[in-house]
């Protein structure tokens, strides 16, 4: 298939009905907020036009369900996969207006945390991309992820209303529409079960085009919004009691306000349930509509759809399947468990206990009472096989039960009743196997893959980094944006001076490209000359942002006390938002901003170092730091970070990492050599080990003098006006009293050693600039591209 050209006239119609709905008589009326609208809509449009190209392809299709998407902006990645850009841009400068201009006016539709949105984002891309048949199924947030500012350098949130002035890329089909059930009883007449719902909701589809990378697919992002299924109680409105009347559907419609905004962390809430289930209820209504509508029979329904996990935050689609199958379509239980157990596939995400999904078993049956009673049914099937497998090992029924001591346990779910579970990278797929579930795999070992995550290179390069882009399609003369491995062909060049002197260039471009905004946004003036050293991602305690400010406090340290000091000169550039609940999250934040107002008034320092926390990250802030980066921190206690695709992203465009032994990192370190990248700290088994052995942050800190400086600048009120209990949270959580569970103080003077083994590559430039060349000809494997194909040959189309 191939991507239609750009049709000039037919833009123009899209256009000019564009401004004929906002009431004007001219194109030149429009203001620039409006061009986005008018731009984007007439896009939309021209989309919805063209002709549905509907593949013949054997492949099964695949159901993303997520409750996150973490999008960005649409339009200028729309235009560029559709390889209108440029045509567009030239039909808008008749109007004398600038296409970068107008795509400035975007609001980032954030549907998501962080990594795990972002990459239900990348992953539709590639699938639309490679052609497999996917449609994406999400919830339609009102309100996106909080936007953040600071005042006095603490964390403030503010509601994110991304969609008040109409979104423009949403298409909304009311004849998809699907009642959900909540609430209620089981019931059962003439030997047949049912249940009861106490009230219904309906389900709107809103969706959003995934555009294939100038290949002429369109994929939908199904996102559902939740309405009341009358449009008021008529009695109540006929009895003259107006407000009471509308109140039934005010309630239904709270169910999809607001995305939830913890990472890595449960949300134990009512309503979040009810999300959740509204998501998994809509999208298998939707599933088997669809596979209805093909002609198929219900028994062919894994022949045919695949439903991904991502995470277990749509687990009760599971319940909810083998409730259509045993009560809709009057299957038999044996038959219902095989179609359910061939449809699954889960996709783990974290380690961390604190973000394992357990709910309270009486909330559940309170609003789900028939998938209560399937739920426990499966319960005891999976009994029978653990006790025939470990005969009297209460203790292991107890691990490995669905239900235990009033809890459901959503990944024991997922694994008991899918085909399949990954992790996210090599490391995080063992851990996955040896400490989370080992004993599942070993009563289903060929259940267990590992998938590592990917980034799309349409929007991680292509799009935020245009020049890059274009030397890179100069240099190699072959597509290489569906066939990310072509970046090899770099390699040859990272020795020749001329390639290294504009690739360098390129870099000292987007650096002074980023100096002007950072100067826009916070008002702090930065040198583009400085190493840039950046730390982008969610604010949490095993990311560690707390030890990189150990490490500027250090450096500041150094340059007052001996101002020759051979440093390089050094911006670090935060961005990260905590979750409004986490308090030690929203301290580490409080303390870098404060850390940086001292620092960057010290004239003693001036721009030899400057600290500057962006506020609001999102998708936009990142596509702007990613290209002016040249050191990405990735420094997460070693097993705790699953995959990180950030790291991805910022080697892509030829940061060079400083990162430990986690995650993804060990194989961005595999790829690009042990010279080209900056490794410390303590591994997964020596942070285990020297847990085992009594870890004592306080000996550490006795023992090391500079530490002991670094923690008393933070104690003595140096950057809080004397407030010496400024920072009590993170320095509890560093001391005695926390006893630094992610041993922060281990690992500092091993990430000081890796930062001065940085500073003496920058020192060097060529060298510096040959570490960067390979750091992008190497990441190719790091494609979302990658990531899908690995996906159907080991668990979607594998053959069974
Ligand atoms: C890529 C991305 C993330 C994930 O970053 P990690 O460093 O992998 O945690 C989070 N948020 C946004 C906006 C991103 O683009």
């Amino acid at each position: 298939m191939t991507q239609p050209d750009f049709n000039p006239t037919q833009f123009h119609a899209a256009l000019t009905r564009q401004w004929q709905r906002f009431g004007l008589r001219d194109a030149q009326a429009m203001t620039p907020a409006q061009w986005w609208q008018a731009l984007s809509g007439a896009l939309a449009d021209m989309l919805a036009a063209q002709p549905v190209q509907t593949a013949t392809t054997p492949l099964r299709h695949v159901n993303y369900l997520s409750m996150e998407f973490l999008i960005g902006r649409l339009t200028g990645n729309n235009l560029l996969n559709l390889g209108w850009y440029d045509a567009v841009n030239e039909a808008l400068s008749a109007w004398h207006i600038s296409l970068s201009d107008v795509l400035e006016n975007e609001t980032d539709p954030a549907l998501g945390n962080g990594g795990l949105g972002r990459l239900a984002a990348c992953f539709l891309d590639s699938m639309a991309n490679v052609g497999q048949p996917a449609t994406g199924y999400g919830l339609n947030y009102q309100y996106g992820l909080f936007r953040q500012h600071f005042e006095a350098g603490a964390q403030i949130e503010e509601p994110d209303d991304w969609q008040r002035d109409r979104y423009p890329w949403f298409n909304h089909n009311a004849a998809l529409n699907v009642r959900v059930g909540l609430g209620g009883k089981v019931v059962t007449h003439a030997g047949q079960t049912h249940w009861q719902p106490a009230f219904e909701l309906v389900g709107e589809a809103w969706d959003l085009p995934v555009v294939g990378y100038q290949n002429g697919l369109s994929q939908p992002l199904r996102l559902w919004q939740a309405k009341h299924a009358q449009p008021f109680n008529l009695g109540r409105f006929n009895d003259g009691d107006f407000l009471r009347a509308e109140q039934q559907g005010i309630d239904a419609e709270k169910l999809t306000k607001v995305l939830y905004p913890n990472d890595h962390h449960q949300n134990g809430k009512k309503l979040r349930l009810m999300q959740q289930y509204f998501q998994c209820a809509c999208a298998l209504a939707d599933i088997l509509r669809r596979h209805h509508q093909a002609g198929r029979s219900i028994e062919s329904l894994a022949d045919h759809e695949v439903i991904q996990l991502n995470d277990t935050h749509p687990t009760l689609a599971i319940p909810e399947l083998m409730r259509l199958l045993l009560d809709e379509h009057q299957l038999s239980w044996d038959r219902a468990w095989q179609i359910t157990q061939r449809t699954f596939a889960y996709t783990n995400h974290t380690l961390m206990p604190e973000a394992l999904e357990c709910w309270d078993v009486r909330l559940v049956r309170s609003l789900l009472p028939r998938h209560m009673m399937i739920i426990n049914t499966l319960n005891a099937q999976l009994k029978t096989t653990v006790m025939a497998r470990w005969p009297d090992d209460e203790a292991k029924w107890a691990k490995l039960a669905l239900v235990h001591n009033n809890q459901l346990r959503m990944a024991n779910l997922c694994v008991t009743s899918g085909f399949a579970v990954n992790g996210v990278a090599a490391l995080h797929s063992k851990l996955v196997v040896q400490d989370l579930f080992p004993e599942y795999h070993q009563l289903w070992p060929e259940k267990f893959h590992n998938v590592t995550n990917g980034i799309t290179p349409r929007r991680w390069i292509n799009q935020c980094n245009p020049a890059l882009s274009a030397l890179i399609t100069r240099t190699l003369q072959q597509p290489w944006l569906n066939d990310l491995t072509a970046l090899q062909g770099l390699e040859a060049f990272a020795d020749d001076a001329a390639f290294r002197a504009e690739y360098r260039a390129i870099k000292q471009q987007n650096k002074a490209a980023l100096v002007e905004w950072v100067k826009q946004r916070t008002g702090i003036a930065i040198d583009p000359a400085a190493l840039f050293d950046v730390q982008i991602k969610r604010l949490h305690e095993y990311k560690r942002q707390h030890l990189s400010l150990l490490h500027i406090i250090a450096l500041w340290q150094t340059l007052v006390t001996d101002p020759q000091a051979n440093r390089a000169p050094r911006v670090v550039l935060f961005g990260a938002k905590a979750a409004p609940g986490y308090a030690l999250a929203k301290n580490i934040i409080y303390a870098i901003n404060k850390v940086a107002e001292v620092i960057n008034q010290d004239p003693r320092t001036g721009d030899r170092l400057k600290v500057v926390f962006i506020p609001d990250y999102n998708v936009s802030v990142a596509e702007r730091l990613i290209p002016a980066a040249d050191l990405s921190e990735q420094i997460s206690t070693a097993g705790k970070e699953a995959s990180g695709t950030g790291n991805m992203k910022l080697a892509l465009n030829g940061a060079l990492t400083i990162g430990t032994l986690d995650g993804a990192n060990v194989e961005i370190a595999e790829q690009v050599g042990s010279e080209n990248i900056f490794i410390f700290g303590h591994t997964v088994e020596q942070v285990v080990a020297l847990k085992e052995s009594g870890y004592d942050p306080t000996l550490w800190r006795s023992k090391d003098p500079q530490l002991d400086q670094v923690l008393q600048a933070l104690e003595d009120g140096t950057f809080s006006q004397g407030d010496r209990g400024a920072f009590d949270a993170m320095l509890h959580s560093l001391g005695p009293e926390g006893g630094d569970p992610y041993l922060v103080l281990a690992d500092f003077q091993p990430y000081l050693a890796a930062q001065a083994q940085a500073e003496a590559l920058w020192s060097d430039p060529d060298a510096w600039t040959r570490a960067a060349i390979l750091n992008t000809a190497r990441c190719g494997m790091f494609s979302s591209d990658r990531a899908i194909r690995d996906y159907q040959q080991r668990i979607w189309q594998a053959k069974r």
